[in-house]
């Protein structure tokens, strides 16, 4: 995938397509809702899956709820980037509104996990910035999830038990952090974030920008 965006300033950039993940409870949705309240280049990726909806999450905003048949329907007509199945339900990656959004100049955040980062990776290469949310230790992980109200004890308990095979894929990401304070970790993202839209790689204005500098000798 390769739009180019005019966002970041006058000259044109590739959007970036930045990826969070983390065992469930590390607090990746936090940091996610942080950085879409404070990043106006940014849009968000929202997922379709076949799970059902917590109490307080609304279709279409949190997710895009569908059944199963519905979901393979989409496989089938290629309408999804990258899907998988996690914790028994099948989740994935609308690809329609990710195209809309490089082209209408945003970056687009994806909270999708290990299996979905490296699908993403091999359908748009170096266009992806994949981050690793850390819990400080998995006592802490296991109080976040109970804290969080939102599961019963069998659901945490088998995020538990998926907790430390998610940690196992730490490597396949460019970025890992440890959230231990969230207001630091969310701009240690923030500040990745802002670094990698920096990149010479994206700045495709940059070479007509030289040239004609060079050229007019201002
Ligand atoms: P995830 O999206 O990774 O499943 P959440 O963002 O829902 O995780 O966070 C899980 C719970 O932990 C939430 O109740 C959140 O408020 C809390 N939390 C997130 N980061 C921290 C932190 N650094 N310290 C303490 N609690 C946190
Ligand atoms: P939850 O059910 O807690 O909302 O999400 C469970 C896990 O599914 C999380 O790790 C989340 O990152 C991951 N996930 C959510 N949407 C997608 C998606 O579209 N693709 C993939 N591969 N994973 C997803």
């Amino acid at each position: 995938m390769s739009v180019p965006s005019e966002a970041g300033g006058s000259l044109a950039r590739r959007g970036v397509l930045f990826v969070l993940s983390s065992p469930s409870g590390a607090g990746k949705s936090t940091i996610a809702r942080k950085l879409m309240e404070n990043d106006d280049q940014l849009s968000m990726s929202v997922s379709a899956t076949t799970r059902p909806p917590r109490p307080g999450e609304v279709d279409g905003e949190h997710y895009h709820f569908v059944d199963v048949p519905t979901f393979k329907d989409m496989v089938g007509d290629g309408e999804f980037l990258e899907w998988a199945h996690v914790f028994g339900h099948r989740y994935g990656t609308p690809r329609a509104p990710v195209e809309a959004s490089l082209e209408a100049g945003c970056d687009v955040l994806f909270d999708i996990d290990w299996q979905g980062a490296q699908q993403l990776y091999q359908e748009a290469g170096n266009d992806v910035v994949r981050v690793f949310v850390l819990p400080p230790s998995m006592i802490e992980l296991e109080r976040r999830l109970r804290a969080r109200n939102t599961d019963s004890a069998e659901v945490i308990d088998a995020r538990m038990e998926r907790a430390a095979s998610e940690i196992g894929h730490w490597d396949g990401y460019d970025y890992v952090l440890v959230n231990d304070d969230v207001e630091r970790c969310y701009e240690q993202v923030h500040t990745i974030l802002r670094a990698e839209r920096l990149r010479r790689s994206r700045q495709t204005g940059l070479i007509g920008f030289v040239r004609r500098m060079v050229r007019k000798g201002e």
